[in-house]
């Protein structure tokens, strides 16, 4: 495994500038093992707003050198999931498996001053360990039984043909302080670790081992990533010492709960970041409530531009406590979002869901300009595009289908209904425009006349015409709608009022 000829360790050092220099160079790191999700997404954009707020550099890494754990598909997944969010990377995407033979190189180094070791003991002798350990209530942890070897046991295993890991030796005694920009000094006593593994047996790295390397090529300045990750930072500063770098300043952002402080699972909205783009959340509605998963302005601003985020960013006002997602901040974000759009914009953004989610038997091409009368009359109330469809269905749909008991909601008697219906479709075959003044001009007097309440008229005329009980206002909706379908419309509530009161011949 280290037998290859030696490279020069790599040319991205000299294209990058000193570290003396201390730019501010940030890095998104993601494993393609599963769809990123918000935590990892807040993670990215958390880096980018850094980068951006000292002129800096975002870089994107694919850490894949976990092979068993890829998953198809995910590498896509992030990507799109940045340029969604607008978070543009400056350089990158490197790939880890394409630099193997650099971290190869490095533990070769390592292996020479005696920093490392291999480690020839089969999995079943390390899991049979794990299992004891376990039982005993132990961390796990190896036993190290390698790290004594003589030369000639070595030689006697190599001959074996066994294919060794290379382990860290970690310093049995002592311990080690660093500082996190959030958390402030942490302190570790070496016994607690183990000599943990560099390089697999089928050569590829560890995560600790290439990540430790390429934040080091890459000069990166400072790691901002989430919290799960601070128990491996004693692991790299000994790793950094060991190969006499200096370390990143570390900075570890506070995990992200759901409303009842468990865990964020698939029910809160640990889904993929590309769902909520499925269903209808804007990109900028998105950055806004992430950047509030940790960070805040002051306590009371929630609703911030990209612009005013990356003005603001600081690592000062990250939050050391658990950061709570909140599925309705989310909703009522992004319907303020989505109401500072102009009609034209949101009309653009509203098309492909109304395509993908309206009923088939809507004809397509829809019609732009009846879409924007349309999408007039639900700006005001729409919390996701997603909604859209749903929300103005019945504008789009030909004979309505709905349960006429709906008719009877406003708790007039069917037969009462029935009178009404006809005289209000007697009433607008009469008028000639067909504008929301002249509608409600028409149909206000009418209750009187009748002697029904004007809600009691209008909730049945909205079922008649909506086929719900709840919809834009009244007489835009007709005046959207237009007077032909609105007569068939109450044409056919008629008849399913007559079928009720047993008129019907
Ligand atoms: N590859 C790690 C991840 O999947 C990166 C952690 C780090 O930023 O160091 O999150």
């Amino acid at each position: 495994m280290l037998t290859g000829p030696a490279r020069p360790i790599h040319s991205a050092h000299s294209v990058m500038k000193s570290v003396s220099e201390t730019p501010v160079r940030v890095r998104f790191a993601p494993s393609p093992t599963g769809y990123p999700h918000l935590g990892n997404i807040r993670t990215a954009l958390f880096n980018w707003l850094f980068a951006r707020h000292h002129g800096g550099k975002f870089i994107l890494r694919i850490e894949d050198t976990d092979r068993a754990r890829k998953v198809e598909g995910t590498e896509e997944a992030i990507l799109d999931s940045l340029r969604w969010l607008g978070l543009d990377w400056d350089e990158g995407p490197y790939f880890q498996s394409q630099r193997l033979a650099i971290y190869r190189d490095i533990t070769r180094g390592l292996l020479e001053k005696g920093h490392v070791y291999l480690c020839y003991c089969p999995p079943q002798r390390l899991e049979t360990m794990r299992r004891e350990q376990a039982e005993r209530r132990e961390p796990p942890k190896y036993d190290r039984q390698c790290r004594h070897l003589t030369e000639q046991e070595r030689a006697q295993l190599e001959s074996t043909g066994a294919n060794p890991v290379v382990r860290f030796r970690t310093p049995v005694e002592g311990e080690t302080t660093f500082n996190d920009l959030i958390h402030g000094a942490v302190t570790f006593k070496h016994d607690t670790l183990d000599d943990f593994i560099l390089l697999k047996s089928d050569g590829y790295p560890t995560y600790h081992l290439a990540n430790v390397v390429d934040d080091h090529l890459m000069a990166v300045s400072h790691v901002l990533r989430a919290d799960e990750w601070l128990s491996s930072v004693p692991r790299h500063v000994l790793l950094y010492g060991a190969l006499n770098w200096t370390p990143p300043q570390f900075a570890h952002l506070p995990i992200i709960l759901g409303p009842d402080r468990a865990r964020l699972s698939k029910r809160h909205g640990a889904t993929a970041i590309t769902e909520y783009q499925k269903q209808g959340y804007l990109p900028s509605a998105m950055v806004n409530f992430l950047a509030l998963l940790g960070w805040s302005l002051d306590d009371r601003t929630e609703l911030l531009s990209i612009d005013d985020l990356i003005k603001h960013f600081s690592l000062q006002r990250v939050g050391k406590t658990a950061a709570i997602f909140n599925r309705d901040k989310l909703d009522w974000m992004n319907g303020v979002y989505l109401r500072q759009l102009t009609l034209d914009e949101f009309v653009q953004q509203a098309i492909p869901f109304l395509d993908r989610d309206l009923p088939e038997s809507v004809e397509r091409p829809l019609d732009r300009g009846f879409v924007g009368s349309v999408l007039s009359l639900v700006q005001e109330r729409a919390r996701t595009l997603g909604e859209v469809p749903e929300l103005t269905r019945f504008f789009f749909e030909g004979e309505l289908q709905y349960d006429p008991r709906l008719l009877l909601a406003g708790k007039l008697e069917a037969p009462e209904a029935a009178e009404a219906v006809a005289a209000g479709m007697a009433r607008l075959l009469q008028i000639q425009m067909w504008d929301a003044e002249t509608l409600e001009g028409t149909l206000r007097p009418l209750a009187t006349e009748l002697g029904i309440s004007t809600g009691k008229l209008f909730g049945l005329l909205r079922v008649a015409l909506t086929g719900r009980t709840a919809a834009p206002p009244l007489f835009q909706t007709m005046m959207v709608l237009g007077k032909e379908k609105c007569m068939q419309r109450l044409e056919r509530a008629a008849q399913l009022l007559s079928a009720f009161s047993g008129l019907e011949a």
